[in-house]
């Protein structure tokens, strides 16, 4: 722990529940503090009622949870929650933030970085401590050709978006308990600017969470054989995505598109097909625990990066490999 100041996770509560991104940031500054008492805490921010979904983070091993409730909170909205993190941070004084990369996470670093005039930095997977003590931020680069290390201030405490590597079992112990300590958002003056026109309702799985994607890109040459990666994701256990290209020729829809500007998933199996492995598709999927590539050109990007490859074309390479998981399945 850097001077005894806590490192601080922001904890996105989204509607009533924490999201998973927030576990793995607390078990990553765990590590980062060797589970020293008090190395890690963390900020919860929503309506009032949030105190409730606080207390999932004692399980986590987090003792100290700073709680700030206001009517404002209630949407997801990156300059109203910022508000109320700076005033947590004001209270917590932690040696670094740590901000889950969920959709509110990503605007909400930069916003918050701002407010507290500090660094930002963004798609960690790693904390460490370099031979100096100074908090070392590893992050990929080049869609997860390279990986980077920054070395980050802890005056004024940087911020640093965190987007875990592959997804990981965290431990949690049922019955453990911490303080709730209350945070005043500061939102007495906030002016919202922007009106709510319609709000996306989300149901199902979501592709960030998924053990297995199956993608399919241009290569499937048709809309309608976009069907054949669903039904392998079915198959599979797992949800269908699509590369940017797919999504924008109607292939598959805006919430399927895996990337940079898409979701960014890190599942156990990644299943890419016809997909070429542009820098912007790798940046959201690349951490992956076993990629399998399928595409006719050898020399694909994406082969760099596969466990796996499959040179066939897709549309004859599709039904069978269904048919063969099927029987799998079947005699399992
Ligand atoms: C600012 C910005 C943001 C972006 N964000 C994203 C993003 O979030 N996600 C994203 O995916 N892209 C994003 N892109 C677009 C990205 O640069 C690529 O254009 C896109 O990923 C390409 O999609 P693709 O791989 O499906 O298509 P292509 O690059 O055209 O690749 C198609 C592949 O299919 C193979 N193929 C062809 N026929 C067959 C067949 N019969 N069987 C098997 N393989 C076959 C080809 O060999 C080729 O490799 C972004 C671009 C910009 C500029």
């Amino acid at each position: 722990m850097a001077g005894n100041k806590p490192v601080l996770i922001v904890a996105q509560n989204e509607g009533g529940r924490l999201a998973p991104v927030v576990f793995e940031a607390v078990a990553a500054a765990r590590k980062l503090t060797g589970g020293a008492s008090g190395g890690v805490a963390a900020v919860v921010t929503g309506p009032s009622g949030t105190e409730a979904v606080a207390k999932e983070l004692w399980t986590a091993g987090v003792a100290d949870v700073y709680v700030a409730e206001h009517a404002l909170l209630a949407e997801s909205r990156p300059e109203s929650h910022a508000r109320a993190v700076a005033a947590a941070v004001k209270q917590a004084n932690p040696s670094l933030i740590l901000v889950g990369q969920t959709t509110l996470g990503r605007d909400l670093a930069p916003y918050l970085a701002a407010l507290l005039e500090a660094g930002v930095i963004m798609n960690a997977q790693e904390l460490r401590y370099d031979s100096s003590g100074a908090t070392e931020v590893v992050c990929p680069i080049y869609g997860g050709a390279v990986q980077a290390s920054y070395t980050v201030a802890s005056s004024p405490p940087s911020v640093v978006g965190f987007q875990p590597a592959a997804r990981s079992t965290v431990e949690k112990a049922s019955g453990a308990s911490g303080r709730i300590l209350s945070v005043d958002p500061g939102l007495g003056e906030f002016k919202d600017k922007v009106k709510l026109v319609k709000r996306p309702v989300r149901t199902g799985p979501r592709l960030e969470e998924a053990k297995v994607v199956v993608s399919g890109g241009i290569g499937l040459g048709d809309p309608k054989n976009y069907q054949g990666i669903e039904e392998l994701a079915k198959v599979l256990g797992g949800l269908p995505g699509a590369s940017r290209a797919a999504v924008d020729l109607g292939y598959a829809t805006r919430a399927q598109q895996v990337g940079l500007t898409g979701s960014r998933v890190s599942p156990d199996l990644y299943v890419a097909v016809g997909i070429s492995g542009a820098s912007q598709h790798l940046a959201g999927m690349s951490t992956s625990k076993v990629i399998v590539a399928v595409n006719t050109d050898k020399k694909a990007n994406i082969f760099k990066f596969a466990r796996y490859g499959v040179t066939l074309d897709c549309l004859e390479f599709l039904p069978s490999f269904i048919a063969e998981c099927r029987k799998l399945k079947g005699a399992s």
